[in-house]
């Protein structure tokens, strides 16, 4: 569920995907030189965002930073975010913060695409992210697993606490907060923003972000 002022409502078929999805591709099948035929040929797979590009990314020098995962990434868009005070299911701010860092920063995120995704205090943050315990009221759905709301000022991403440590729905989520990014549901479309489970972002949700991105 999806409306005009931002706020998105994701159940758990989107957020971490549905076991019963046809196809999972394999991790870094895709090189570089086969990506734009990828895309070119998928134009129905890549993301659709709501917010013209960049959205709430702010533009920055290019850098080189060094993933969680141990490679040199350049990116030169950035995203700014930091863990809510209160976090559900007995989970302290400590944990949240190392844990979604680990996710933010890997190789394989939106870092990918070009964007870093920085940790900064609580009040410059340009994005919250908050674990709560189900059911998850978010706008008129009532038991959603996920919900991106607020200003493009200020965005709060809130997860039901059983998918912390899940680094699909954290991508899902991040596209609805920095580009108002759209639910992709057809199933020979493989991305975060639909299915299969458990996945980063799909070489054409990378290519389609880092366009976006970058216009
Ligand atoms: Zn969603």
């Amino acid at each position: 569920m999806e409306d005009d002022n931002g706020l998105f409502a994701c159940d758990l078929d989107e957020l971490v995907g549905s076991d019963d999805w046809p196809e999972v591709p394999e991790a870094g099948a895709m090189d570089a030189a086969a990506e734009p035929l990828m895309a070119a040929s998928s134009g129905g797979c890549r993301i659709r965002f709501n917010l013209p590009g960049p959205g709430n990314l702010r533009k920055m020098p290019m850098t080189t930073v060094v993933s969680s995962d141990g490679f040199d990434m350049d990116v030169d868009r950035l995203y700014t975010w930091a863990p809510a005070p209160d976090q559900a299911g007995g989970l302290s701010v400590a944990e949240v913060e190392a844990s979604v860092t680990k996710i933010f920063r890997d190789s394989k995120s939106w870092m990918a695409a070009g964007i870093a995704l920085r940790r900064v205090p609580f009040e410059e943050a340009q994005c919250i992210v908050e674990y709560v315990a189900a059911p998850l009221t978010c706008g008129p759905v009532h038991n959603a697993a996920g919900c991106t709301s607020g200003p493009d000022s200020r965005r709060l991403i809130r997860m039901v606490e059983g998918t912390f440590g899940k680094h699909k729905g954290l991508m899902h989520e991040l596209i609805h907060a920095f580009g108002h990014g759209r639910h992709n549901t057809i199933e020979s479309c493989p991305s975060v923003m639909g299915g299969p489970p458990d996945i980063w972002p799909s070489p054409s949700d990378i290519s389609s972000t880092r366009q976006w991105a970058h216009s």
